[in-house]
């Protein structure tokens, strides 16, 4: 199942939604930002409760 998350660029400063499957794990990926398109590393973690939480960084 996919999670929603919410996300703010590191690039223009918005936040939107995304949204990745938990159920994988914790997980990197890149993607490109859905407002300013510039490419954004995301860090998808999972605590041992269950909360999901990420990281948004540059990717260059
Ligand atoms: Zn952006």
């Amino acid at each position: 199942m996919d999670d929603p998350v919410t996300v703010q660029c590191p690039w223009c400063g918005e936040a939107f939604t995304t949204f990745f499957d938990a159920s994988a794990g914790s997980q990197t990926y890149i993607e490109d930002c859905q407002v300013c398109c510039q490419p954004i590393t995301m860090r998808f973690l999972i605590s041992r409760s269950g909360r999901t939480s990420c990281q948004s960084e540059r990717a260059y």
